[in-house]
């Protein structure tokens, strides 16, 4: 039996690398224009890291952790999210004493115990950005805009923008009870799964799918309607703030994020290109997370968006993801080989070559000269030398051209040939 990889993961294979590195090279030129630094930070922290932020009841925290004792008996958990590892770092580091917002970025992969389907794995990777540190409705504008002018540039098709406001904590906390007593008095019509979670996490049924909760929902009372003035004037600050910015979106009250830390805007990009999996990135403020975590009060804004998710939604014959692939690395010279006593020389020439800075290659697999040559070839070399007993000779691969040339010659040869070409 050959071992396989786990179920709801996948591996990038040498051919797609590209697509991956265009995205990441794309994020990186964005977030470097937004003046955004990176942070990069462990797979694993602390389970109460999570469980105390992203929330008991909300289902990462109930179902979809990678939750393991370590050998000293602590109890970690490989990062289900990237928003509280930031700010933990944030407040460890005392980045709270620095000019705020501090504004962070960050590429790496992260875990959920979910249902495999395609777009949806258990480790994924997703880029993100925390602007941590002023609750400015400029903030959370230019953080949406950000990912907005992130998705264009990569090619993101068909992309949607919905917002929200979640308000303040204690805006949320009535608003629950009201929706609560809504759910209850149409008990009957909802799914067994809803019902379960009335008292747990009843905002969750906004995004249930079935017909009968659908209906119970679209009669319920909306938070967007319960705001505080002060909440309700930040989230027309940043609207007014995307209009100048000529940013699209929608304002869809049955929004609502699965993590408990959010406060007044969220937000969620969706593409039509993609399933039923159509989310591509979303975020929201936290205004109370560096304060959860025993922090300075340090509001904060940030968005995540899935790398895959992000390629599907480009990927099409034409698109720009897999559009004209930016150019390998050249390979200036391949040393092959006539004789095995010359290996070592081979060796030899391949390092001297790098060093001066060539894309050499060497062969590496106990071919016949005319494989070798074939290898050449293949990997796009530009010359190639070759090593014989007898002495040494050169090949222009774009000529045909081959001459014996001295041994000692040969990389100033390349050097002067590639100059030329
Ligand atoms: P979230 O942290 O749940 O708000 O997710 C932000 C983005 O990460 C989503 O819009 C997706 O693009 C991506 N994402 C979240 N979970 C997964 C997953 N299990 N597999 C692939 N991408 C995911």
């Amino acid at each position: 039996m050959t071992i396989r990889a786990v179920r709801g993961v996948h591996d990038i294979l040498p051919g797609e690398g590209e697509k991956w590195r265009r995205v990441e090279r794309i994020a990186r030129d964005v977030f470097d224009s937004y003046g955004y630094e990176e942070i990069r930070l462990p797979i694993f922290e602390r389970t109460e890291l999570f469980a105390r932020t992203i929330g008991e009841a909300t289902d990462i925290v109930q179902k979809e952790m990678y939750t393991f004792e370590d050998a000293g008996g602590r109890s970690l958990t490989l990062r289900p999210e990237g928003t509280a590892p930031v700010c933990r770092a944030y407040l460890e580091h005392g980045m709270h004493k620095l000019a705020q917002p501090v504004k962070l970025w960050y590429l790496s992969s992260f875990f959920r115990y979910e249902r495999a389907q395609a777009g949806r794995y258990r480790q994924f990777w997703q880029i993100g950005a925390e602007a941590i540190g002023s609750d400015d409705p400029a903030v959370d504008a230019e953080t949406i805009v950000l990912l907005a002018d992130l998705l264009d540039a990569v090619g993101a098709r068909d992309v949607r923008l919905r917002i929200s406001s979640l308000g303040s904590p204690e805006a949320r906390a009535a608003y629950r009870a009201e929706l609560q007593a809504h759910l209850r008095e149409h008990r009957a019509e909802l799914s067994s799964d809803v019902r379960e979670r009335i008292d747990l996490n009843p905002l969750r049924a906004f995004d249930a799918d079935d017909p009968g909760t659908r209906e119970v929902m679209a009669g319920a009372p909306r938070l967007l309607d319960r705001l505080s003035d002060e909440d309700a004037e930040h989230f027309a600050e940043v609207r007014a703030l995307l209009d100048r910015a000529g940013v699209a979106y929608e304002v869809d009250s049955t929004l609502v994020r699965g993590l408990d830390y959010y406060t007044r805007t969220v937000f969620e990009f969706e593409s039509a290109a993609l399933g039923a999996q159509s989310g591509v990135g979303g975020g929201g403020r936290y205004d109370g997370l560096v304060e959860a975590l025993g922090g300075p009060p340090a509001p904060g804004c940030g968005w995540a968006a899935g790398i895959e998710r992000i390629l599907l939604a480009s990927d099409d014959a034409g698109g720009a993801v897999s559009g004209p692939p930016t150019s390998t690395p050249p390979v200036d010279l391949f040393v092959a080989f006539t004789d095995l006593t010359r290996r070592a020389d081979a060796f030899g020439l391949t390092a001297e070559a790098r060093r001066a800075g060539l894309g050499a290659q060497m062969e590496l697999a106990g071919r016949s000269l005319k494989g070798q040559l074939k290898q050449a070839d293949r990997v796009g070399a530009r010359f190639v030398a070759i090593l014989s007993v007898a002495g040494a000779a050169l090949k222009d691969m774009e000529s045909g051209e081959q001459r014996d040339v001295d041994r000692v010659a040969v990389l100033r040869e390349v050097l002067r040939g590639r100059g030329a070409a």
